[in-house]
């Protein structure tokens, strides 16, 4: 692999050539539990380490491997492991850095289920986690212990698309021996790559961009090869969140075209986010690329582009919200994200119900607030359809209150 390609090239060349054996362009699906040695000499150095080779499909897969090396090449990290979900990498990571005991700071707004394996953690392992809102070197000083091992971020926040500063945090993580362990997954590599602002391990769901297409669920972790080693040889397998080869192959298949996905959804986002902005039923756009986001620069500093993420407060309120959304036609109502298509939901009364209503709030996270996963179709189809659902909101605008955006800008 050359690292004269850029980024894009490499994800279409790079890592995979075309088979050895039989000159097939698409990479082999090697869909096989386990792999038969020449004799037992071979199977017993297999299993003692001293021979590279695969033994069964739960400790690796050639189609596996591939996945994870096109993804740590693409995040710039020495190895990688796949797992069956994003979940998976998740746990994968948490587990292979925490201990009995351990304490561990977390930036608030994390994935649902995320929260879920802390609290599981605390009850099981004594893992204490203490959430900061807007991780920095003061909040964060704050907040730390001596047993605090490891600090766990998601940038952009979901829904509400605050920006970390990556390289303030890894500083201050880094002068205290702590792990700094990022989730990517509304960014992807594409647009921001945490192990060069000095994160330790970089994790996706591989289910939402790097996928792009709906039909399937993995996940991806990354970082040195000391670290991913253990979490690989040891975790992985004795857990088994090993990810199917048949996953791996389409996976290997979704994300030869992420580098153009993401600019075409980067495209339409900024589009969609300047004309939600200057609509009378909108009360506020949150979207890291528009000038009035609270952390516009640091944005542009951090992401090679703001993502295809875009949250937006409608006028009416709750009620606003449900009318909004019953009245869509193409845009689809579901939670996922990073797919072909534009989806849609509501936090509220979805990826965050669980969440009570006052800590909901405190992350940002209204009743009138909708997010937006921004897709790949024609620009005036997404905005037709936005649109035409917004259209009986605009009555209400009298009594909605919208922000001014005294810093909008034409470019
Ligand atoms: C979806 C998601 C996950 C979990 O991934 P699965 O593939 O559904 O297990 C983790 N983090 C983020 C930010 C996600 O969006």
């Amino acid at each position: 692999m050359s690292h004269t390609q850029n980024r894009s090239t490499r994800l279409i060349h790079g890592t995979s050539q075309p088979c050895e054996q039989t000159g097939a362009l698409a990479p082999p699906l090697v869909q096989t539990s386990t792999f038969v040695f020449r004799d037992w000499q071979e199977g017993a150095r297999r299993f003692a380490g001293e021979e590279e080779g695969y033994v069964y499909t739960r400790l690796g897969n050639p189609t596996v491997s591939q996945l994870e090396e096109k993804v740590a090449d693409l995040e710039g990290a020495e190895a990688a492991v796949a797992f069956a979900s994003g979940m998976g990498a998740v746990s994968g990571a948490l587990m292979g850095l925490l201990g009995h005991g351990d304490h561990l700071l977390c930036s608030r707004g994390i994935y649902g289920c995320t929260h879920g394996l802390l609290g599981w953690m605390k009850e099981k392992m004594n893992v204490c986690t203490t959430f900061v809102d807007r991780p920095s070197r003061e909040r964060l000083e704050k907040a730390v212990r001596p047993e605090t091992k490891v600090l766990y971020l998601e940038t952009p926040v979901n829904p509400t698309l605050e920006i970390i500063d990556l390289n303030e945090v890894c500083l201050w993580a880094k002068e205290r021996g702590i792990k700094v362990v990022v989730d990517n997954t509304f960014a992807t590599p594409i647009l921001q790559r945490p192990l060069e602002w000095g994160a330790d391990l970089v994790l996706h769901s591989a289910t939402k961009y790097i996928g792009g297409h709906g039909d399937v669920i993995g996940g991806v972790l990354c970082g040195s090869s000391q670290l991913i080693g253990p979490i690989r040889d040891q975790l992985r397998k004795d857990v088994g969140a090993v990810l199917s080869p048949f996953d791996a192959w389409l996976l290997l298949r979704g994300i030869r075209t992420l580098a153009v996905r993401m600019e075409r959804h980067v495209a339409n986002a900024e589009k969609i986010a300047r004309l939600l902005l200057a609509h009378p039923a909108v009360k506020k756009v949150d979207y890291p690329g528009l000038p009035n986001h609270p952390q516009y620069r640091l944005a542009q500093r951090q992401m090679d582009l703001p993502g295809g993420m875009v949250s937006f407060q409608v006028c009416g309120g709750l009620e606003g919200a449900r009318l909004f959304l019953d009245r869509l036609k193409m845009c689809l109502l579901t939670v996922s994200l990073g797919d072909v298509a534009t989806l849609v939901q509501h936090p509220a009364s979805m990826t965050h119900a669980i969440v009570p209503e006052e800590e909901r709030s405190a992350m940002g996270i209204t009743d009138d607030l909708i997010r937006l996963s921004v897709g790949i179709e024609d620009i005036s189809d997404i905005w037709t359809d936005l649109e035409q659902a917004l259209h009986p909101l605009s009555e209400q605008v009298g009594e909605c209150g919208k922000e001014e955006f005294s810093c909008k800008k034409s470019s």
